[in-house]
């Protein structure tokens, strides 16, 4: 797994680690350094505040990649029955379960970015 660090602009200081370096993430929009006790912006955005496609790219923009795997893995056993359809649960298993996982910490991010916002 890539972390990716973000610093404080005025004394680089690290304020925290993401999975997700690039694209949208969610959050109040400023955030406080523990270090210098400066307040700046870290390019985060509430939920409400996202546009459509903005919300898309956050759900989507690696999930796709899990989903299509697992999509994949399906054709493929639809294709080839030779293969056990237990052999499969166990072989597509770990691609659905993270799917499921991601998008479990994914809703419960826009549950709280919902909160924040009120
Ligand atoms: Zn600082």
């Amino acid at each position: 797994m890539v972390y990716y660090r973000h610093y404080c602009p005025y004394c680089n200081h690290v304020t925290g680690l993401s999975l997700r370096g690039y694209g949208v993430r969610l959050g109040s929009g400023s955030q406080t350094c523990s270090s210098c006790e400066r307040t700046f912006k870290d390019g985060t955005k509430e939920w409400p505040e996202l546009t459509p496609q903005e919300k898309r790219e956050f759900l989507w923009k690696d999930q796709w990649i899990l989903a299509s795997m697992w999509v994949i893995f399906l054709a493929i056993g639809a294709y080839k029955r030779g293969f056990s359809n237990l052999m499969f649960l166990v072989a597509t298993a770990p691609f659905f379960a993270f799917f499921l996982l991601s998008m479990t910490i994914r809703g419960f991010q826009i549950l709280s970015s919902k909160q924040r916002a009120k």
